[in-house]
């Protein structure tokens, strides 16, 4: 059976430890390769290779590292399909969306490019007599990125492009349960000219995320997953004195007004909800109407739209969605519809006997619409990641506002309007950190950043787009004065500008 291995110095590297995970595809429920999963010392090693290879790196100037990522995008295009089917395959979703996580991963690539103008500096002439005062940003060293499963393209090149980039040597730990891509970005990276050593990609587990965490010559880690772990990587890596940016998970509303247009609004709730069979850490998983018309019109157009929903194998083109990423995964999606309908609510489409003939073995889920969810029920508080919507109804805004705001995730939230009034309060009262007006799912877009708030984000900097510099790299102000400028005698008292 394929053993997928590590990415160390340039090259493939066969795990040695002895431990494995099984890499499924999720679409039959078949084994179809094997993961080595990597000891402290395979770690250590790698970061050893960094550590070597990437002051050399940083000394070469950034229009020769930008000149990297260039070919490197042109790779990711030329290679799209492969990488695109080598990732439905594992992961679950259909081949298009597939794409685009490739390709939203490619602009923040399409980014970096821009990295000789992002590096640029401060400069003051003459700040003081015969003094000049400028600051420079300067890499870190090396650093890692630990990946979730749920975008195995998109989430490595936010972290390693912008990181890279920047003068700085990478070591990517993706997930265990779709590792396959990972390693081609790497070798794609290789073939665009990066230098062997710069992107190096562990595969493992917990074992190889404390190894990260601990070991002093890791500068900095950047993490997404789910908030548990976030939370732990956040707090033990800044114990172990690293600069550190987890991301969560998530629970996004999307408030759809009595005034919207709600076929539309519930056209955006199908894509959003059910969209990579709702494996997306900005999915919309609750749907607040507010008032009861508006509950009554949006459900009439939302339960047939969800009846009629089309789930398949990753590799066919007329599926709306694919099969979860494991056994577990539909489990633990099931015990939640399990419990809402034990907690009270009403479950308008039930999909948990769905079964796809010919597949009856892959991690299907048919997709589940709940309606009169409310807050303190647990579908409603916790992330379910699966296919399943839940409606709570507001009974006016100022409700439907209180409800992403007092939740413990702040990822996204969505209003559906044609009121400019309620749009701009929602903007600016919200409390989430990725916010949409008539846009389900507000994914920024490269040059933006990315980043949610309260349990969704720990740390201060976002993913991509400047503060992606801003965390990739440190700032050194130098004050400069030349023997011309320098005052006799010794100066005692703190120096102040006259
Ligand atoms: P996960 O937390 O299980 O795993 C994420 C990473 O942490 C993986 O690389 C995994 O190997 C590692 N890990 C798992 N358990 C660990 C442990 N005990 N100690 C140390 N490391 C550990 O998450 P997942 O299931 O792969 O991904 C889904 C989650 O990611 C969801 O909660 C989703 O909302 C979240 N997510 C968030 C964002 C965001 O930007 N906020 C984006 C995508 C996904």
């Amino acid at each position: 059976m394929r053993e997928v291995g590590h990415f160390i110095g340039g090259k493939i590297v066969a795990g040695s430890s002895g431990r494995k995970a099984d890499i499924f595809r999720p679409a039959t429920g078949e084994v179809q390769a094997t993961v080595g999963l990597a000891s402290a010392d395979e770690v250590r090693m790698a970061i050893a290779n960094a550590a070597e290879a990437q002051p050399k790196w940083a000394a070469t100037n950034p229009q020769r590292r930008a000149r990297v990522m260039m070919r490197f995008v042109d790779l990711l295009n030329q290679n799209m399909d492969e990488l695109a089917e080598l990732l439905a395959a594992e992961h679950g979703k259909t081949v298009p969306d597939a794409k685009g996580d490739v390709q939203r991963g490619l602009e923040v690539a399409e980014f970096a490019i821009g990295i000789p103008h992002l590096l640029k500096g401060e400069f003051t002439e003459s700040a003081g007599p015969g003094i000049d005062m400028y600051s420079m940003r300067q890499p870190l060293g090396v650093v890692a990125g630990i990946t979730p499963f749920n975008f195995p393209a998109m989430i490595p090149l936010w972290k390693f492009c912008p990181a890279i980039a920047c003068g700085n040597a990478f070591i990517l730990k993706p997930s265990e349960r779709d590792p396959s891509v990972p390693v081609r970005l790497a070798e794609l990276m290789l073939e665009a000219g990066l230098p062997a050593g710069i992107l190096n990609v562990v595969q493992g587990d917990k074992v190889a995320v404390d190894t990260l965490l601990t070991d002093p010559r890791v500068m900095a880690i950047g993490f997404v997953g789910s908030s548990d772990i976030a939370q732990y990587v956040y707090a033990t890596g800044a114990a172990h004195g690293k600069r550190v940016q987890c991301f969560g998970g998530a629970k996004n509303h999307m408030i759809v007004m009595p005034d919207a247009d709600m076929e539309q609004a519930a056209n955006a709730l199908i894509g959003a909800g059910y969209g990579s069979a709702g494996e997306r850490c900005m999915a919309v998983s609750v749907a607040v109407p507010v008032g009861e018309k508006a509950a009554e019109a949006l459900l009439e157009r939302l339960v047939p739209k969800v009846e009629a929903l089309r789930v398949g194998p990753s590799d066919d083109p007329d599926a709306d969605y694919g099969p979860l990423v494991t056994r577990a995964a539909v489990d633990r999606a099931r015990r939640y519809v399990d419990l809402g309908v034990e907690e009270g609510a009403s479950l308008l489409v039930d999909g948990r006997d769905f079964r796809l003939q010919g597949y009856e073995d892959g991690f299907y889920l048919g997709p589940c619409l709940f309606d009169h969810v409310k807050p303190n029920m647990a579908i409603y508080k916790d992330e379910i990641f699966g296919p399943v919507l839940s409606v709570v109804r507001a009974k006016d805004y100022a409700e439907a506002l209180r409800l992403p705001s007092e939740h413990e995730y702040g990822n996204g939230a969505a209003i559906f309007t044609r009121d400019g009034d309620a749009a701009r309060d929602f903007v600016a009262n919200v409390e989430a950190g990725m916010v949409g007006v008539n846009v389900p799912i507000p994914v920024p877009l490269a040059y933006h950043t990315f980043g949610g708030w309260k349990r969704s984000g720990f740390g201060d900097l976002n993913q991509h787009g400047p503060d992606s510099v801003r965390f990739y790299t440190r700032t050194k102000t130098v004050t400069s004065r030349w023997p011309s400028g320098v005052k006799e005698g010794a100066e005692f008292s703190i120096p102040v500008m006259e």
